[in-house]
């Protein structure tokens, strides 16, 4: 099999200006996730699921901004709405309270069963950070546990596990806390307990041993926004974080909306103890959000304002309220940008044909590579799907290690030479711009590729 370490042609444009990026950005990039071998492909424009890049190559987009972007770029009737709202208030963003924070607010609680209250913060690492800080205040305890392969941002205390190698990952029912980066002290990293993703005996275990440190856990209820958790692990997880008096936290930054309007929580039937929302919550734009039970989001309330503590008379109140803040918060234009994009999902049939296009093309790729007797398979929910060169079950982490990567790189690297983009190896996120047309063109495609790549 042949792997590309060059683009072919065509890329011209893209080679100069990512030599010109490199003199001032380290290594080219804002962000370490947008780095990919050969190259980054500089972009210039973008419509619905078409992106363009600075040599007028046009792709259908599967990376939609790591799924941000379930409309598509620069839906008109977003637009639309986000200028009326500038032309109506502005750029205002007040630094005080506005009437769309408590639309949003209240959308968030009619859609999602376990949030009563909502803070807005400007990411979703934001939003996980204040969430395990509010768990740490509610329980009194420090530490977290997270799940190996799940990601949570960039903060310390969750960039841990998150890409774990063979070799350093220790045992699968007791996994090593590995710093995912240069510059974790060690006491933060002690403070994060790894555990084995729907393995309920050895994630029992864990959590019975470390209960009384364990302010609370985090997970993403589908990991990567593609491998499902089972739902009887689930179902058992909640029950017994209940029972040790540990939080449960789902980060749905990559499922909520995605999988459905109510988020991965509307599916399993599960209240999370707090929930944690961005991407497409933002339309568009950046944004994050905590939401949660009323005794545990109160504890950011301040003293005067709070019914809770100045009912209660506790007269440690002062001490105990958790500090949340940012300057942005809330920012009146993301959230008329939200609101739309929520009014656009909540039409009749709109998030169902997002889902049947969805299913169809994981359908027709996997026939087309069981027609060339490719061991392959699609796995995900909702509008989000991965493709795993592997017939093996998926079900952690630990299970892609069995997948063929160096196919999967080769396959996704000649695609992006064919018009179809994703980051190599990403997950497919779809939106309701893609049409039966791009969806029969991506077939097409990955036909070629396999063609280019295989034979
Ligand atoms: N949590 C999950 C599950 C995510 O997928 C991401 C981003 O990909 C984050 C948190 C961090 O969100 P942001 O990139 O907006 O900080």
């Amino acid at each position: 099999m042949h792997v590309q370490t060059s683009f072919r042609s065509g890329k011209e444009q893209s080679k100069a200006m990512y030599e010109k990026a490199k003199k001032v950005l380290p290594g080219g990039i804002t962000a370490n996730i947008k780095y990919f071998s050969p190259q980054p492909i500089v972009m210039k424009t973008a419509t619905g699921c078409k992106i363009t890049d600075v040599d007028d190559n046009s792709y259908i987009d599967y990376l939609l901004c790591y799924g941000a972007l379930i409309t598509g770029h620069g839906h008109e009737q977003i637009m639309r709405a986000t200028i009326k709202h500038m032309q109506n208030i502005g750029t205002a963003i007040f630094g005080a309270p506005h009437e769309l924070e408590i639309t949003m607010a209240e959308k968030l609680i009619e859609l999602y069963p376990s949030i009563d209250m909502v803070r807005f913060t400007n990411s979703g690492l934001e939003a996980t950070l204040f969430a395990i800080r509010l768990a740490n205040a509610y329980t009194g305890k420090s530490k977290i546990g997270k799940f190996e392969g799940h990601y949570h941002g960039g903060a310390n205390n969750v960039l841990v596990s998150v890409n774990p190698n063979q070799e350093e990952a220790g045992s699968e029912l007791e996994p090593t806390s590995i710093a995912e980066s240069n510059g974790i002290p060690v006491h933060e990293l002690k403070q994060t307990i790894v555990l084995p993703f729907n393995d309920f005996e050895a994630t029992e275990k864990l959590l019975r041993k470390n209960k009384d440190d364990l302010a609370a856990i985090i997970l993403e209820p589908i990991q990567g926004g593609f491998i499902p958790a089972d739902a009887t692990f689930m179902h058992q997880l909640r029950a017994l974080t209940e029972e040790l008096g540990i939080l449960l936290i789902f980060d749905e930054v990559k499922t909520g909306f995605r999988v459905h309007l109510g988020g991965a929580q509307s599916i399993y039937h599960i209240k999370p103890d707090l929930t944690t929302l961005g991407k497409v919550l933002g339309g568009g734009f950046p944004i994050g959000a905590v939401g949660g039970r009323k005794d545990i989001m109160m504890y950011s309330a301040p003293n005067d304002a709070s019914d809770i503590f100045s009912s209660g008379g506790n007269s440690t109140a002062k001490k105990d309220v958790v500090f949340h803040s940012g300057t942005y918060n809330g920012h009146p234009v993301v959230l008329a940008a939200g609101l739309e994009t929520i009014r656009l999902l909540e039409q009749d049939g709109v998030m169902n044909d997002l889902v049947y296009k969805t299913n169809l093309l994981r359908t027709k790729l996997e026939e087309l590579y069981a027609s060339y007797h490719v061991p392959m398979q699609t796995i995900g929910m909702g509008s989000i799907f991965n493709i795993v060169f592997t017939n093996d079950p998926i079900r952690n982490y630990r299970d892609m290690w069995k997948a063929n990567k160096d196919l999967r790189e080769a396959i996704d690297i000649e695609l992006l030479e064919l018009g179809i983009y994703n980051k190599p190896s990403n997950r497919y996120s779809l939106s309701i711009a893609h049409s039966m047309k791009d969806i029969n063109k991506t077939i097409e495609a990955h036909e070629i590729a396999i063609k280019n790549v295989l034979l």
